[in-house]
């Protein structure tokens, strides 16, 4: 496994067949906005994806199962 060396990077599990989900933004829950969730479809093809929040934070999606 790689070694997580950078703090920032946010990683959400979603469901194995989940292809339309909202994830909450830490950095800005941290920030202290008010919706710091931002709403993502991942199709079941693909196993991982990244979403930006409305303020440019990085989340790293990835599908739960095998
Ligand atoms: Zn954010």
């Amino acid at each position: 496994m790689a070694s997580w060396a950078v703090m920032t990077e946010q990683v959400v599990w979603i469901s194995p067949r989940a292809t339309g989900f909202t994830v909450v933004c830490e950095r800005c829950a941290e920030l202290g906005e008010t919706f710091p969730s931002v709403h993502a479809t991942l199709s079941l093809d693909h196993i991982r994806s990244t979403v930006d929040c409305p303020r440019g934070h990085q989340i790293r999606v990835e599908r739960d199962g095998r």
